[in-house]
C-alpha cells in the first residue's frame, strides 16, 4: 500500500500533467472597439503586453483598436508608447516587436459601410499575419452602443464561424450588461441575432482574480471547511469592495448607473455566489454556471416592507482621503448638484435554502471609503459552551475566516490559542496564507482575454446569471428612483475618507473588525 507521500506525490504530478494538457491558444485578430479609451489604455493593452511578455499569447496575433477618433496606424502606435504599460519600461524590445503588431481603424459606430471596411482590413491582416480567420471582438466602449455594434458585425458577416475546429468568431461585452432586467434581455436578444451563446463573453474582471477563483479551492478541495459552511455554524458573512477613489472622470456614465448597478450586479454577486454556491458535479462552466444561478434565483426578494436597515445608500460629501481634501460627490465635475446618486450601498440579503436560512450577508460597497479592500468575512457562531467562563468570563472571540482580495491576497484564519505562562489566559491568532507566496499572478484582464480566446467560460457571465441578479436588484433600483420623491429619502450622505453612514458603521466595523 501506498503512503501518504506517495499518494501526495502522485496527486501532484498528475494536477501537472492537468496543467500541461491546457492548450496553446489559436492564432488571432482582437478587434478593441472604444480603443481610444480609458479601459483600452489602462487595462487591455497591459493585459494583453503582459500575455505577450508570458509568451501565452500565440505566435499570430493581431491586435486592431477601432474608434471614432481619427488616428492612423502610427499616430495610434503613439498613443500606446505615451501611456505604455510600467512592465514595458524593462522590456523594452518586446514592447517595440508588440507594437509591430497594433494597428487602428477609424470607424463610427453606427455606419454599416465601416464595418464592411473593418472586414476588409480584417481580411487582410489575416492572411498576413496567418491568423486562421479567428477573431476576438471586445467591446470597449460606452453600453448603450453595445447592440448597435453587435447588430452591425453581424451585418458585415464578422460574426460568422466555421463548423467545430475551424475559424471562430467571440465577442467580448464590458460590465454592465444591461441598466435593469428589461435591457439586459433586450442586449441579449440583439445579440443573439448575431452571435450565438458559445461565442459572447460577459466579462466580469474580478471573477478573473486569482483569489477570487481560489474561493472554490478553498471550499471544495479542503475536507475541513464545507462541513462547517453552513447556517449551523456561520453566524453572518460580510462581502466588502470599497474604493478610495471618487467618481473620476467617468461622472457621466456613473451618474447614471450609481454604486448598484456599477459594483453589485456584477462584482459582489459574483463574490456572493462563489461564497454560497453548493459544489458542481464536476469543474466545468456550466457547472459551475449553473450552481450559482441556484444561488441568485434562491436570494430572499428584497421588499420595500423589510426592515430599513437591510438597504442602506449613501453618497460622499467632502472629506479627506489619505491627507488630501476631496469634493463631493456633487462637487465633481458633470455631477448633477442636487444628484441622488447612491456611491454608497450596503445589502443585508438572506438566501432561502436550507444551507443558509437565516444567515445574513452583508454586502457592501462605497467610492471614496477610508480605505481600498476587498474581502470576504466568514464569521463563525460562538462555543456553544464556554468550560472557561469562570476564568476568562463569557466573550471568547468567535472564529473569523477571511478570504482577503485587495491590498492583502491571503487567506486568515482566527482562532484562540493559550498565551504561555502559569495563568489561564488566552488570545486571538491568526493563521495566515499570503498569496504571494506561490509568485506572481496573472493579472485578472490578462486572464480573462486569455480564456476567451481559448474558447473556456467559467470566468464570464452566463446570462441566466445576469437575468436573475437584475431581477433581484430591480426593486432596489426602484427604491434608488424613488429617492427624489421622498426628499432625498433613503440616501444618506458620509464624509470622503469614512466608512459610509452613519447608519452602516455597526455593521462595516463588525466586518472590518474594527470600531469605526
Ligand atoms: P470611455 O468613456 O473611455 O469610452 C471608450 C471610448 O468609447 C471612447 O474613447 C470613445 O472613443 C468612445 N465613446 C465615448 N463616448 C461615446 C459615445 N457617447 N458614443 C460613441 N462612442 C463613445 O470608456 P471606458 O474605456 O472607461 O470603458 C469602456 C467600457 O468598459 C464601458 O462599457 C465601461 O462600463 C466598461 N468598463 C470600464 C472600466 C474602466 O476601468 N474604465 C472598468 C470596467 C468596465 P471614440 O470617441 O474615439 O469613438
Amino acid at each position: 500500500m501506498r503512503d501518504e507521500d506517495d499518494l501526495n506525490a502522485a496527486e501532484i504530478s498528475v494536477s501537472c500533467d492537468r496543467r500541461k494538457s491546457v492548450r496553446s491558444p489559436d492564432p488571432c485578430i482582437i478587434v478593441i472597439f472604444g480603443a481610444s479609451g480609458d479601459l483600452t489604455a489602462r487595462k487591455l493593452i497591459p493585459a494583453l503586453f503582459e500575455l505577450y511578455l508570458n509568451v501565452s499569447l500565440p505566435d499570430n496575433f493581431v491586435i486592431i483598436g477601432a474608434s471614432r477618433s481619427s488616428l492612423d496606424d502610427e499616430s495610434f502606435k503613439q498613443r500606446l508608447r505615451d501611456k505604455r504599460p510600467e512592465s514595458s519600461l524593462e522590456a523594452d524590445g518586446q514592447w517595440q516587436e508588440f507594437l509591430t503588431r497594433c494597428f487602428y481603424m477609424t470607424l463610427d459606430y453606427d455606419e454599416p459601410i465601416h464595418y464592411g471596411h473593418l472586414r476588409a482590413r480584417v481580411d487582410i491582416l489575416d492572411k498576413t499575419y496567418k491568423t486562421g480567420g479567428n477573431r476576438v471582438f471586445y467591446l470597449a466602449i460606452p453600453p448603450g452602443i453595445y447592440p448597435l455594434v453587435a447588430s452591425h458585425l453581424g451585418g458585415a458577416g464578422l460574426a460568422k464561424e466555421g463548423k467545430k475546429g475551424q475559424a471562430w468568431a467571440r465577442i467580448v461585452v464590458e460590465k454592465p450588461f444591461g441598466r435593469d432586467l428589461e435591457s439586459a434581455l433586450s442586449l441579449n436578444k440583439v445579440m443573439h441575432k448575431s452571435f450565438k451563446e458559445p461565442q459572447i463573453f460577459r466579462i466580469d474582471h474580478y471573477l478573473a482574480k486569482e483569489t477570487v477563483q481560489n474561493i472554490l479551492m478553498l471550499r471544495f478541495a479542503n475536507a475541513m471547511f464545507e462541513p462547517l459552511w453552513n447556517r449551523n455554524y456561520i453566524k453572518y458573512i460580510g462581502i466588502l469592495a470599497s474604493e478610495e477613489l471618487g467618481v473620476e472622470h467617468r461622472a457621466g456614465y456613473y451618474e447614471k448607473s450609481g454604486v448598484v448597478r456599477d459594483m453589485f450586479q456584477n462584482h459582489m454577486m459574483q463574490l456572493l455566489a462563489l461564497t454560497a454556491m453548493e459544489s458542481p458535479s464536476v469543474f466545468e462552466a456550466d457547472r459551475v454556471h449553473d450552481e450559482k444561478v441556484k444561488v441568485f434565483r434562491s436570494i430572499k426578494p428584497f421588499s420595500e416592507a423589510d426592515p430599513a436597515d437591510n438597504l442602506i445608500l449613501g453618497q460622499y460629501g467632502a472629506g479627506t482621503i489619505a491627507g488630501k481634501k476631496v469634493v463631493g460627490y456633487r462637487q465633481e465635475t458633470d455631477v448633477d448638484p442636487g444628484s441622488l446618486t447612491p456611491t454608497f450601498a450596503m445589502l443585508r440579503l438572506y438566501i432561502d435554502n436550507w444551507r443558509w436560512r437565516g444567515v445574513p450577508f452583508y454586502i457592501s460597497s462605497g467610492k471614496r471609503m477610508a480605505q481600498k479592500k476587498t474581502k470576504i468575512v466568514v464569521q463563525f457562531r460562538n462555543v456553544p459552551h464556554y468550560m472557561f467562563r469562570y476564568l476568562l468570563g463569557e466573550n471568547i472571540p468567535a472564529n473569523r475566516l477571511i478570504l482577503g482580495i485587495y491590498p492583502q491576497e491571503e487567506i486568515k484564519l482566527t482562532f484562540q490559542a493559550k498565551l504561555p505562562g502559569a495563568k489561564l489566559d488566552m488570545q486571538t491568532v491568526n493563521m495566515n496564507f499570503q498569496y504571494q507566496d506561490f509568485g506572481r499572478a496573472l493579472d485578472a484582464y490578462s486572464r480573462g482575454i486569455l480564456d476567451c480566446i481559448q474558447g473556456e467560460h467559467m470566468l464570464f457571465w452566463r446570462q441566466d446569471g445576469v437575468e436573475q441578479t437584475w431581477k433581484y436588484l430591480d426593486p432596489i433600483l426602484t427604491q434608488c428612483r424613488a429617492c427624489k420623491n421622498k426628499g432625498g429619502e433613503p440616501v444618506k450622505f458620509y464624509k470622503a475618507g469614512s466608512w459610509g453612514p452613519d447608519e452602516a458603521l455597526a455593521w462595516m466595523g463588525r466586518i472590518l473588525n474594527v470600531n469605526v
